[in-house]
């Protein structure tokens, strides 16, 4: 049977075999003929009871950038496991609604607002990762009243590397463990995500310095529903997004615009307009792209002429424009958020004209995700990128910047996102993450022949 992948799949030849790479096209995955997607949970089932000594990784939708869920170098035998078949809603209550782990974000997001509810946890920037794979890395958007996607979880059926499926809920000490648990302690099968009533915000853009940034992010976060501030500290320019509940008023003329987002004509901040015009430039050059035709220029264009406003979370938070790009962000304690600032500044002025988009600065509350770097704390993620170039190269120098970055935020504590870029050998993740060798107990004791694991992942949790 011809598998059909989805338009952000890629696919290369490399020895006259097709092999799947991940989102950004720098990594393999695993050659054509070794990606399966199964119909039913039963034929799953049977590869695992039948073919004890097949090593396999689930795959979603392949953005994470490192081969964490790679297969290519693990032998012929190993599968590459894709559940695009199983997808769709399962399940729903008032309050919870029960999903099959291939199903993408966006599907949830959209059939949450048609129910008039939404997730108790703010979304990420895109929506077309799938619902096991954002849940396996610890996929986050901002706010520090709320964590992670993995945080909306109710309870999850998994598949055990022994065929065993077993339901695992709140009440289960190892549910930290399982709901973030980078295909590592099992195949999540369906999830049940708690839901609370939909709520109309207001997104209130403002372009400020970086003296207000260093003085005033914090209580921001603290007194805002969800925070997200774009550092251009090249300039020192920050421009930062506050959402809120929307008025009452607000809140009719959204409703009577047909829900769809509603721009607050009048509010226009064009302070950005000359920074991004340079950006632009600067991006064209480093990307190879003189014309400005590529995606990934959308993503600093939409700072120009930036207005206020009004939606529901998913139309104003998750309208990232997926770019081909090497993405790195590191969760620092909240309380070190302005070391880390003064430090990233101290490199940019020593370091001029090598960034060419903003640093992104979310907060979050603390998670109950044992291998999350807000386990049992606030953070202030800081986000760094290089796009790509349309050949799949990037500027000179890149991979070196984004070492340099994740060293000086070591230091303070920093602990990087599993789904994005990391050097991990510049972290001690015993020491950083409490519950670190909780897991890898857990996971000798799940799958002690290391099915779910490959090179990548051994190496991770290799002892350091
Ligand atoms: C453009 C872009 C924007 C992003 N924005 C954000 C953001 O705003 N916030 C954020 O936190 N992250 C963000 N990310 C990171 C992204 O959310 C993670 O990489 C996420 O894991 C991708 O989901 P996926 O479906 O592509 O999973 P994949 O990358 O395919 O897989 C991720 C992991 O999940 C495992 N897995 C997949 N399905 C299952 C399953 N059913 N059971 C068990 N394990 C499974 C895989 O084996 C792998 O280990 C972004 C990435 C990109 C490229």
């Amino acid at each position: 049977m011809t598998v059909k992948f989805q338009a952000f799949h890629s696919i290369k030849a490399i020895n006259n075999r097709e092999v799947l790479f991940n989102w950004s096209r720098t990594n393999p995955l695993g050659a054509l003929d070794q990606v399966w997607r199964p119909t039913h949970s039963d034929e799953l089932q049977a590869l695992l009871r039948e073919h004890p000594g097949r090593k396999l990784r689930l795959i979603g939708s392949g953005l994470s950038f490192e081969p964490i869920h790679s297969v290519y170098a693990e032998g012929s035998q190993a599968l590459l496991v894709d559940l695009y078949h199983l997808r769709g809603q399962l399940a729903k209550t008032a309050d919870t609604v029960t999903y099959q782990a291939g199903t993408p974000l966006d599907t949830i997001y959209a059939d949450l607002i048609a129910m008039e509810r939404m997730l108790p946890a703010s979304p990420g920037v895109i929506g077309i990762q799938t619902l096991g794979g954002a849940l396996s890395t610890g996929t986050h958007g901002q706010g520090l009243y709320q964590s992670a996607l993995c945080d909306a979880v109710e309870a999850m059926t998994v598949m055990l590397a022994s065929g065993e499926i077993i339901r695992v809920d709140r009440t289960d000490p190892r549910f930290g463990a399982f709901v973030m648990g980078m295909g590592m302690l099992g195949i999540l099968l369906d999830v049940t995500l708690r839901t609370v009533p939909n709520r109309i915000m207001r997104c209130t853009k403002f372009t400020t310095d970086y003296p207000f940034l260093l003085e005033h992010n914090e209580r921001l976060n603290r007194e805002h529903g969800f925070v997200k501030s774009w550092w251009f500290a090249w300039t020192g320019e920050s421009h930062i997004w506050l959402v809120d509940p929307a008025s009452d008023d607000e809140v009719a003329r959204y409703r009577a615009a047909g829900s769809e987002p509603l721009l607050l004509e009048g509010d226009i901040d064009a302070r950005m307009n000359a920074t991004i015009d340079a950006t632009l430039q600067k991006m064209a050059k480093d990307t190879k792209d003189e014309a400005l035709a590529g995606e990934h220029f959308e993503t600093v264009r939409r700072f120009k002429d930036a207005s206020d406003l009004v939606g529901n979370v998913y139309q104003i938070l998750c309208k990232g424009i997926p770019a081909p790009q090497i993405n790195c962000e590191v969760a620092v304690p909240l309380n070190r958020m302005n070391e880390a600032l003064e430090t990233l500044q101290a490199w940019q002025q020593a370091n001029p004209g090598v960034l060419h988009y903003p640093f992104i600065l979310r907060c979050t509350g603390p998670s109950e995700a044992w291998l999350s770097a807000a386990h049992g704390q606030s953070v202030c993620w800081v986000g760094f990128l290089v796009y790509l170039a349309a050949d799949g190269t990037f500027v000179n120098g890149s991979m070196e910047q984004m070492r340099e970055l994740q060293q000086l935020l070591v230091p303070l504590g920093g602990i990087p996102h599993f789904g994005k870029h990391l050097a991990m050998d510049l972290y001690d993740f015993p020491a950083l993450l409490p519950r670190w060798n909780d897991f890898v107990a857990l996971k000798r004791e799940l799958d002690p022949h290391g099915r779910f694991e490959n090179r990548w992942l051994s190496d991770l949790f290799a002892n350091r």
